[in-house]
């Protein structure tokens, strides 16, 4: 068996606040094979963002990775890398696409000067040959009259154009891995599915992996064949995507799916009771108590093992 891509090994990233320590991401495993693409769920800080950012090893103070904590990426441990050579990971190996692509362009640069430049930054091309190549990225992703369209600036372009001006940033290098951070959070349903197909066509077409990172449970299904259900910090359940839509075990990701507004899911809209706990002072036990149905004494006294149940399928609960 080869070595996955990338290997997440109990990554711990906390932030030290005033109030108290917040352990955003905590204990989390997992593994990427490559060319695959993986999907982490969860509501808000449920530590799917600080998970991508610790992977680009874009953690700043009062934020900090924990000794102990590993990411193995192409068989080196991306923790222990010199500034300098991250730097030359982030954009050339590894990518992220983030949710809001007008906070992550600049206004005042065109988008032919803002793609040159991170062209340029990773390749040692001439700026014809970086225009060249940027209109030849624009046109990949999707964007008509790309030669025209490289002079305007952010603001002239849809929210839906941006994005895809992001994905032409992120795939410029051709990166091993891109990490999508909610997408298409920002868009209309229909520019949505536009962007998931682009994304999709993309991997197929330069091989890339995947980690797709959304609280939308609807939009996974169609991009990833894999994916991990966060909460606290913490991985809740693993699992092929289908297996894990059809029959979801861990309560978390039962109600996740009956909170979901889908035709082809029975029953009333059910949203999950209570919210996600204080990150500074968390539940004891398992973090779902409070909010599950099944709660014991048990579960609020001890933290349930991660179990493997069957093939490829891991939960966090003792009900299995
Ligand atoms: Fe619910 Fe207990 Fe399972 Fe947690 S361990 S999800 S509280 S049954």
């Amino acid at each position: 068996m080869t070595d996955p891509l990338l290997s997440v090994e109990n990554l711990r990233t906390y932030f030290y606040t005033p109030y108290g320590v917040v352990k955003a991401v905590n204990g989390v495993n997992f593994e990427l094979e490559s060319g695959k693409a993986l999907g982490i769920i969860g509501e808000s800080g449920s530590g799917k963002t600080v998970t991508g950012l610790s992977i680009m090893r874009l953690i700043f103070p009062p934020g900090k990775i924990l000794k102990g904590s590993r990411i193995m990426f192409q068989g080196e441990d991306l923790l222990l890398k010199p500034e300098n050579e991250m730097r030359s990971v982030r954009g050339n190996r590894i990518s992220m696409v983030f949710q809001d692509p007008m906070t992550s362009l600049n206004p005042v640069f065109t988008i032919g000067e803002q793609l040159t430049r991170v062209i340029q930054t990773h390749q040692d091309l001439t700026k014809k040959e970086a225009i060249e190549k940027a209109i030849t990225l624009l046109k990949e992703v999707g964007i008509s009259d790309p030669e025209k369209r490289i002079k305007n600036y952010p603001h002239q372009f849809s929210g839906g154009m941006r994005q895809r001006v992001l994905i032409a940033m992120a795939i410029s290098c051709h990166p091993n891995l891109i990490i999508a951070d909610e997408p298409t959070t920002a868009l209309d349903v229909t520019t949505q599915a536009k962007i998931i197909e682009l994304l999709k066509d993309l991997q197929r077409k330069i091989g890339t992996s995947l980690i797709f990172i959304t609280h939308d449970l609807a939009l996974i299904s169609e991009i990833v064949s894999e994916v991990i259900v966060m909460y606290c910090g913490m991985i809740l359940e693993r699992g092929e995507v289908d297996e894990l839509l059809s029959e979801p075990l861990h309560p978390y990701t039962e109600g996740l799916l009956h909170s979901l507004p889908d035709v082809n899911i029975k029953g009333d809209l059910q949203p999950i009771e209570g919210t996600i706990p204080s990150p500074i002072n968390p539940p004891s036990g398992c973090k779902f108590h409070p909010r599950c149905k099944h709660a014991t004494v048990e579960c609020r006294e001890d933290v349930p093992e991660f179990k493997k149940i069957r093939s490829d399928r891991y939960v966090s609960c003792i009900l299995y």
